[in-house]
């Protein structure tokens, strides 16, 4: 929303305003609101008539009238309150003042911005707004899709009065992101006065379900309050209300704003549904940081767009998924029971992978192409968990296992789950995507770690091979970086298992060399998962 849009709202019309200013000028007594009036509205009409009284101090002349901003009251009951003020009905952009009175209402002092003499014809100018909105889209080049809407203002912030008009230009900036910019515009010349951003990048205070207490990065809007917009990345997060994922579009829902930046309160299950939009929020921005800082890639589609964020999608949706179409992410709010809302951070990182492989190799979501495709999102997914070093949500090579506790799946030994694969075999194509992943899963652990029975991070492992070899990992860094070479190079949309073995085996060959020990850890690895 516009500055000018929220300032028009509260404005009243100026025949009340008139009437208004009458009766305080003549009929209000210090002292003597009635029982029935609160507190603030008593602080206001005070203040209403010591400006009244005191017109020479605030600037207060004729055809002015006040719109009330903000009331802060001391402890000790002494009040301040912050006015806009109005000439022949338009905003007077600059003209703000503050009142301070003592508690019973009698004014102490007073404060007041360089526009308190607005004096100026405000006959309709010859400039037309068409001008002005013109200009405005000019200085917006960068915002894709602008709609303008222009006001007729009195613009005093330098001390003196001039009619203008005030144009704010809404639309999308260059990450996709909601944005805004507002240009002033000299109403009678069409000087332009000034422009500036209608929104402003902010560090909100998050307190999540599954990280801890974080900080986010949201937007500070025209109308005062902070938005879930991510101003470095572009990801706007907003709450589906429970939408079923198949009717989700990326206009659908409420985007999540908040006055004090402040959001949600850290418990699973939380009645306050900005809870986890803050897990939402920050682990989408890790996931984009990773793929950034890691490899160079700016965004899902390497374009530094930003994605949309769904959270509390469908009801009792216990799961998480990722649209092409709408170009979002959608989670929804567990099985209700045990299982709570799916936006941890390796969750939130296998989602955005799936867009980032439907940019790239494309795998069909069938057959073992399907199963790769799956065990991608895994491998980044958990690579997101280690990146992000978070003291609540550690690495590990278990996942989804804050959202779905103990865990949903295992690299170690993906069997464990009781239908995951360990080992390629010929049928292995016609399992679960989710299943037929294990080998893949399987495969990454090994040549990270190695087989056998390990402790990492306080997390017991035993990873077995099929073909009874031993193998020593290279880390899990290394083989990232193979994978995602592999995929965004050499992979294809039909890529098999085998496919797979030849596509890390080139990448490894490009980035280590052939016979490298990284290139031979690689395809001892595969080899062990009877991938030859
Ligand atoms: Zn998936």
């Amino acid at each position: 929303m516009s500055p000018s849009s929220s300032a028009r709202r509260r404005i009243l019309p100026t025949a009340a305003l008139a009437a208004t200013a009458a009766l305080l000028l003549t009929g209000v007594q210090y002292g003597t609101a009635s029982a029935a009036t609160s507190g603030r509205d008593a602080a206001i009409a005070r203040a209403q008539a010591n400006v009244a009284s005191h017109a020479d101090l605030f600037g207060f002349g004729p055809g002015q009238a006040l719109v009330v901003k903000d009331v802060v009251t001391d402890a000790d009951g002494a009040q301040h309150v912050r006015f806009d003020r109005t000439y022949n009905g338009l905003p007077v952009i600059g003209g703000d003042l503050v009142v301070h009175q003592d508690a019973r209402g009698r004014l102490r002092d007073s404060s007041r911005a360089k526009g308190h003499n607005p004096t100026v014809k405000t006959t309709r100018p010859a400039v037309a707004a068409q001008t002005s909105a013109a200009n405005a889209l000019r200085e917006s080049e960068n915002i894709a899709d602008a709609t303008s809407a222009p006001e007729l203002v009195v613009w005093a912030a330098d001390g003196g009065a001039r009619l203008a008009w005030q144009t704010t230009v809404s639309g999308t900036g260059k990450q996709g992101q909601p944005t805004g910019r507002v240009v002033v515009t000299d109403a009678t010349t069409g000087e332009a006065i000034e422009s500036y951003d209608s929104e402003h990048s902010a560090a909100g205070t998050g307190h999540s379900e599954y990280t801890g207490d974080i900080t986010i990065d949201t937007t500070l809007q025209a109308n005062g309050s902070y938005a879930l917009i991510d101003p470095v990345r572009g990801h706007t997060t907003k709450d589906a209300r429970n939408l079923s994922a198949s009717s989700v579009k990326a206009s659908s829902g409420t985007l999540y704003t908040d006055a004090d930046n402040v959001w949600g309160d850290g418990r699973k299950f939380s009645t306050d549904r900005a809870t986890a939009a803050v897990d939402a929020h920050a682990n989408t921005a890790w996931t984009y940081d990773y793929y950034k800082n890691t490899f160079g890639r700016n965004g899902i589609k390497n374009d530094g767009k930003g994605a949309t964020v769904f959270v509390h999608v469908g009801t009792k949706w216990d799961n998480a998924q990722w649209s092409d179409a709408c170009f979002c992410m959608m989670t929804g709010d567990g099985d209700g029971t045990t299982d709570p809302e799916q936006v941890d951070l390796d969750t939130m990182g296998h989602e955005m992978t799936h867009g980032v492989t439907s940019a790239t190799a494309n795998l069909r979501y069938s057959g073992e192409s399907g199963g790769l495709n799956e065990s991608t999102s895994d491998i980044f997914g958990t690579m997101v968990e280690f990146y992000a070093h978070n003291a609540v949500d550690r690495g590990d090579y278990l996942f989804s296992d804050q959202s779905t506790p103990p865990w949903l799946r295992r690299f170690d030994k993906p069997s464990l789950d009781g239908s995951s694969a360990d080992c390629w075999s010929k049928s292995v194509g016609r399992l679960d995507v989710h299943n037929s992943s294990g080998v893949g899963n399987h495969w990454f652990f090994l040549a990270s770690e190695g087989s056998g029975a390990k402790t990492l991070d306080g997390v017991s492992y035993n990873s077995p091979t099929c073909n009874g070899s031993t193998v020593t990992g290279i880390g899990n860094q290394k083989v990232a970086k193979i994978w995602y070479r592999a995929l965004t190079v050499y992979m294809t949309s039909t890529t098999n298992y085998a496919g797979a073995r030849t596509a890390s085996l080139n990448a490894a060959k490009d980035l280590y060399g052939a016979g490298s020990t990284e290139y031979n850890a690689i395809a001892a690895a595969w080899s062990a998962v009877s991938v030859s």
